[in-house]
């Protein structure tokens, strides 16, 4: 299967000359672009190659939510890929893993594809591989409860592994994200996911600093279906150079 590259630009650019030209610059097949909604609508109008995403989705149709965009009216607006639960989601806006369970049955049942990011903290990263385990598997089973009996598009679901310890803007500088690791906590969520939903075929990413100088090493494993790129999305030199080394790797 192709990997895929979600880019995720957070609230980036502030201009939308900016924006423009950089989804002119990332739009390239298997790519899928997140900018902030509100550029949603203009980027959907030039891509040719890439695919649209959001950041979050509210996890009602419509409502009294105010500032809240659902599912169903990104489904509109021809987005196809949805991140939820990101950490900064999870930290800054206080998201509890019920919220995040809400929205993801919301998304799937609107038909879109749902990137559902888990990753420990650096504190429990310190107590070692086996706490690492048990808080992903904890939060896999709190954020997919939604889902389990419903069978709702399980096929449209995607996880990215993003320890907070290894984004850019949240890095812990005693701790470093190994090839090893990575692949270890991928397999263990594959694993997992096959006991939540039998014999599930999960794609899963990894985010957390990917560059033009650690993709090849992350990419080339067969286990990892692709990359969530935050910084470095937003620099369209660098994000060509990751395309690039993320398709050329044969
Ligand atoms: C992210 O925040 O999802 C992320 C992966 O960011 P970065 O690539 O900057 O570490």
């Amino acid at each position: 299967m192709d990997k895929i590259l979600v880019a995720n630009w957070k609230m980036n650019p502030v201009k939308e000359g900016e924006v423009i030209k950089l989804a002119k610059a990332s739009d390239q097949k298997n790519v899928v672009i997140c900018p902030p909604f509100i550029y949603l609508k203009s980027i959907s109008k030039l891509l040719r190659k890439a695919k649209l995403g959001a950041q979050d989705a509210g996890w009602s149709e419509s409502g009294p939510f105010t500032g809240g965009v659902s599912a169903p009216m990104l489904k509109n607006f021809k987005v196809e890929y949805v991140i939820l639960g990101h950490s900064e989601r999870r930290l800054k806006f206080n998201e509890t893993d019920e919220m995040i369970a809400e929205k993801v049955k919301s998304a799937l049942t609107a038909g879109l594809k749902v990137i559902l990011c888990v990753g420990e903290p650096a504190a429990i990263r310190k107590q070692g591989t086996a706490a690492a385990k048990k808080y992903i598997a904890a939060q896999l089973k709190k954020d997919l409860s939604k889902i389990g009996n419903l069978k709702l598009g399980i096929g449209n679901l995607l996880i990215a592994y993003e320890p907070i310890w290894a984004i850019s803007t949240s890095r812990d500088q005693s701790l470093k994200e190994t090839p090893e690791i990575i692949l270890e906590m991928i397999n263990f969520i594959k694993n997992n996911l096959k006991s939540l939903f039998i014999n599930h075929k999960s794609s899963v990413l990894y985010g957390g600093s990917v560059t033009s100088k650690n993709i090849k090493r992350i990419i080339n494993h067969e286990e990892i279906s692709g990359a969530l790129v935050g910084g470095a999305s937003l620099n369209s030199k660098e994000f060509s150079k990751i395309i690039k080394l993320t398709y050329a790797r044969k």
